[in-house]
């Protein structure tokens, strides 16, 4: 029977354990604000949004909303960006994603300061965890090395799949289970025999972006397996990439969707934060 990776408890114990670290932090007289940009109002995009905010206000961070229309300009945009850059009393800086089809992300990406860039999304923050240098790293595949950490599990010389090779999760996923000693693969739209690939992995990171796509034929027994997708099925539930029901009774160790890998994002987001407020 597998043990179920509870990512709601082990995000509630970072973000308290942040909490004390802020409190500490604000003695000293160190204060922090994360300035939380949305352009337009998409309704998922909102309910990110206000989570951030709300894991903001619980750890004692103070957040700066930045509630900007459709029609907003990627000039527009990028001043304010600049604005909040220069200014001292911000040290974190979050464009909520995706931006409008008018507005060039990339661009958006690069003009937010390395330093205020608590998503990690940066070349400069991607070039450090590439050559294994501190900087922010993306928080997603940052809450899942916690996630394994946590729940004691060995990283150290694994074999390693990672399904997805995308910026935000994907590629810095597998460059930290490098830097923790994991031998990784990974696996995109174009790799073949992706079963057998997957039946080698002593951890397998599903990050593929399909409901329910992974199925118990691409898991090896006794295998820990982390499902990073977040989907709606036919009677509007919330599932991930994995079949949860058939994998579980083959895996070691799998994390629900919800409750596994979602609540992490947000707890490591605050963690980055603090980095900043600390530095
Ligand atoms: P994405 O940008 O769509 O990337 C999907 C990746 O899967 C791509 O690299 C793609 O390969 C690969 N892929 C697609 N079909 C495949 C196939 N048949 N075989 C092997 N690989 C295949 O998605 P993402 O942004 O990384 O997100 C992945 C999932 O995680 C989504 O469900 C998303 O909603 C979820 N997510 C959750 C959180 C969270 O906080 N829990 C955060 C971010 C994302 P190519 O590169 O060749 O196209």
């Amino acid at each position: 029977m597998a043990q179920i990776i509870d990512g709601k408890r082990i995000s509630q114990e970072i973000k308290d354990e942040l909490r004390e670290k802020v409190a500490s932090l604000k003695a000293e007289g160190k204060e922090a604000a994360l300035a939380v940009i949305q352009v337009g109002c998409d309704p998922a995009s909102s309910v990110y949004v206000n989570n951030k905010k709300k894991a903001c206000a619980y750890i004692g961070i103070e957040s700066l909303s930045y509630e900007l229309p459709e029609e907003t300009t990627e000039a527009e945009l990028l001043a304010l960006i600049d604005k909040l850059n220069n200014d001292n009393a911000v040290n974190g800086i979050l464009v909520q994603l995706p931006v409008p089809a008018h507005i060039n992300e990339d661009k958006i990406i690069q003009a937010i300061s390395p330093e205020k860039d608590v998503d990690g999304f940066h070349p400069e923050n991607v070039g450090k965890l590439v050559i294994g240098e501190e900087g922010f790293v993306s928080c997603t595949p940052a809450g899942i090395i916690q996630l394994l950490k946590r729940s004691d599990i060995e990283i150290s010389g694994k074999n390693c799949v990672v399904i997805g090779r995308s910026n935000i999760v994907g590629k810095p996923m597998a460059l930290l289970m490098l830097r923790e000693n994991a031998t990784v693969t990974i696996a995109h739209s174009k790799t073949q025999n992706l079963k057998e690939l997957c039946k080698n992995a002593d951890i397998l990171i599903v990050a593929i972006g399909k409901p329910q796509y992974i199925t118990a034929e691409y898991v090896k027994e006794g295998a820990v397996v982390i499902d990073v997708g977040i989907h709606r099925d036919a009677a509007n539930k919330l599932c991930g990439d994995v079949k949860y029901d058939e994998v579980f009774p083959v895996a070691s160790a799998i994390t629900p969707v919800p409750g596994g890998v979602g609540p992490m994002t947000i707890a490591m987001l605050m963690n980055n934060c603090v980095a900043s407020m600390s530095r």
